[in-house]
């Protein structure tokens, strides 16, 4: 007898679920799963796919019909989630391998049609689109797919379970024209490693395959629409990413070159994965790629804090969109003011704006600071927020000062839709209505956001220089940040190709200037200076000529262990600062008033200063709240 015919299926036994089973990917992996003898669940939306695609496999590989079932789950729905699962238990009395592969194209649009409703989805179908998807359907059927039956299966999986979900390489890259897969699929990637960590503590390993540009026909037509909406020579997007493979190939019979990876290159991946081959992997990432060079993630860390004196933003306007963050926004905006700016602040409710403006009334601070609603879920209240600083629509006409000219908004910075309480804790462990509102007003609605921005810029008449956006994460949640570290790849992907947008644009004279933007991170960090850090880094990268290629900036862990200062010292201070170093300065009558006023000035000023006074206990406390301030900002040797 041939010692072949006695080997045991590398997944003999497993009962193994693939979603998207009768797509492209899903009918290779099947395949290859009846081969190494797996029970395989079939699983789409579509029954009459999922029959035939069955009927097809099992006559290709000659596996046992009860080898193969179909389950239908349309995985956009928590219910139909739970109710497959439910189905597949009741059958196969277990669950070894989850292969979360089902997801959709979303539309072909950029960042600026993205449709957003119904209407505008039919918009575009009038004018000749094949897109079938608004963001939110694609949301859902990317990451929502994933997550609902994760949700769902996680209680079921035993010790030794194995869960592939499939992202894109292209998560991680620029991807003209497609915001509404790449986003949600770089929010999966963050989802996957964050399952990994929830499963793996109870034996159930989670990996991420990252499939590269696949040989199919899908493939073809994705990049022939990324050249067309790009105005670019056939082939340019299949060449971009060629140039970034590092292994030539002979596939097929043909010559050795670059090359897409085959549908059967993911398959044995995920037949390793599956199996116990894998045992040892836990949170990986599974690059099927041809070796493309992609960054894990773009990122970088403050080392030194911000400094606002080379910042000047007189004459600009900038917004500042929050959600229910109230005191952090207007925190925000008094930095951006204390840079020269004017602001508008935009909150989702108006309940939020009355808070804000009471706070900035208190800061005298009302000319400078416009709140307005500015709810991110509505796009005609997007707009809205983004009307002209002396709109007549606004209840409130600016008090005294308020005369002089404003521009248009050149600088924008977008914080979540709520503080850090609201999404926190185990993913596996969301409720419906939470995973469904964070879909939707975090993920959903800062695509909408952004999209409000770059149609705003794109159409502003006497827009004078290139405008520049910040995203900023809240501060730490207490519990991981699971919830915001997935809003930070997704925005980290979202600015990516936003950046890449804008330059194709302008360079076709779509636009004048091109939009430029990053991320700060903020959740690492839990010293009290975390926010004004953040504010004014926030304006520097918003009102200098820096370009900060790493998308994500993160806030040191400890800023005094990062920069040697312990505040953020910006405002009218700093610019003392090295003004008077290796002076001496004596002053008498230093222990108060005017003469300890002006001591403390020359010494922020760097000067070595000596006081002089009668009573020895008042300068030796004047003594140390100067060397105290002096030390916070950085000063070394400050008692000297
Ligand atoms: P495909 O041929 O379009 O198949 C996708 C399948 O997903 C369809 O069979 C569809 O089934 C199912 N699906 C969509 N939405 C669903 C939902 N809400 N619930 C349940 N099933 C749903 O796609 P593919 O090319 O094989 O890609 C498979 C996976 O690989 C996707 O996640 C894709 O993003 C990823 N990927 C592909 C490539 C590539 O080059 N092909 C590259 C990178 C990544 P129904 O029609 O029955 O609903």
């Amino acid at each position: 007898m041939d010692s072949n015919s006695n080997r045991r299926g590398r997944l003999h036994g497993k009962v193994a679920l693939i979603t998207g089973a009768a797509g492209n990917l899903g009918g290779e992996i099947v395949r290859a799963y009846l081969r190494e003898e797996a029970v395989v669940i079939f699983s789409g939306r579509t029954r009459s796919k999922l029959e035939a695609a069955r009927e097809a496999a099992l006559a290709d590989t000659g596996a046992e019909p009860a080898m193969a079932d179909v389950v239908v789950i349309d995985g956009a729905d928590p219910a139909s989630a739970r109710d497959g699962i439910a189905a597949i238990i009741q059958r196969h009395g277990r669950l070894d391998i989850v292969i979360n592969n089902a997801g959709t194209t979303g539309p072909r649009q950029p960042l600026t049609k993205v449709p957003l409703t119904p209407e505008d989805l039919a918009e575009l179908q009038a004018a000749g689109s094949i897109d079938t998807e608004t963001l939110a359907q694609s949301a859902r059927n990317i990451l929502g797919v994933v997550w609902n039956v994760m949700r769902a299966a996680a209680p079921h999986l035993q010790e030794g379970a194995s869960v592939i979900n499939v992202s894109t390489i292209f998560s991680r890259t620029e991807y003209y024209g497609r915001t509404a897969y790449v986003v949600p699929k770089a929010a999966l990637n963050a989802l996957s490693r964050q399952m990994s960590d929830e499963l793996g503590a109870r034996g159930v390993r989670v990996n991420t395959l990252f499939p590269g540009p696949t040989r199919s026909a899908r493939i073809r037509s994705v990049f022939a629409t990324m050249d067309q909406l790009q105005g670019a020579a056939a082939g340019t997007t299949a060449d971009k990413f060629f140039d970034q493979m590092t292994l030539e190939r002979s596939v097929e019979g043909e010559p050795r070159a670059k090359t897409f990876p085959l549908p059967k290159d993911m398959a044995h991946t995920m037949v390793f994965l599956g199996s116990d081959e894998s045992a040892a992997f836990n949170g990986h990432n599974f690059e099927v790629t041809h070796g493309m060079k992609v960054r894990q993630e773009s990122r970088s860390t403050w080392v030194s804090r911000p400094t606002l004196r080379t910042v000047d933003a007189s004459g600009q306007t900038a917004i500042v969109i929050a959600g229910d963050q109230v005191e952090d926004a207007v925190a925000i905006a008094r930095m951006q003011v204390e840079a020269g700016a004017d602001v508008i602040v935009g909150l989702s409710r108006e309940t939020g704006c009355n808070e804000a403006r009471d706070l900035v009334a208190a800061a005298c601070l009302s000319s400078r600071i416009k709140v307005r609603v500015c709810d991110r879920m509505d796009g005609a209240s997007l707009a809205s927020a983004l009307r002209p600083w002396h709109d007549v629509d606004d209840d409130e006409d600016s008090p005294a000062g308020s005369n002089h000219v404003r521009g248009p908004i050149t600088g924008a910075i977008v914080l979540p839709a709520y503080g850090p309480g609201r999404f926190r804790g185990p993913v596996l462990a969301a409720s419906d209505a939470d995973m469904e509102a964070f879909v939707d007003e975090e993920l959903h609605a800062t695509i909408a956001i952004a999209q409000a921005l770059t149609r705003y810029w794109i159409n502003c008449p006497d827009l004078a220089h290139e405008p520049r956006f910040v995203f900023l994460t809240n501060g730490s949640d207490g519990e991981g940040n699971a919830w915001a570290n997935c809003m930070r790849s997704a925005i980290e992907e979202l600015i990516r190709v936003w950046r890449d947008e804008s330059d194709v644009d302008r360079k076709l004279g779509r636009c004048r200037f091109p939009e430029w933007g990053n991320q700060i991170i903020r959740y690492d960090n839990t010293e009290p200076e975390n926010l004004p850090f953040a504010a004014g880094q926030a304006a520097r990268l918003l009102f200098t000529e820096r370009h900060i290629k790493q998308v994500n900036l993160y806030l040191p862990v400890s800023i005094v262990e990062a920069t040697g200062a312990r505040r953020s010292m910006l405002g009218f201070t700093e610019n003392l600062t090295g003004l008077h170093t290796a002076k001496v300065a004596l002053i008498t009558g230093g222990s108060a008033g005017i003469g300890g006023s002006v001591a403390r000035l020359l010494a922020l000023g760097g000067a070595k200063v000596v006081l002089a006074a009668r009573r020895q206990s008042e300068l030796e406390a004047i003594r140390d709240r100067i060397v105290g301030e002096l030390a916070d900002i950085g000063y070394s040797g400050a008692e000297r």
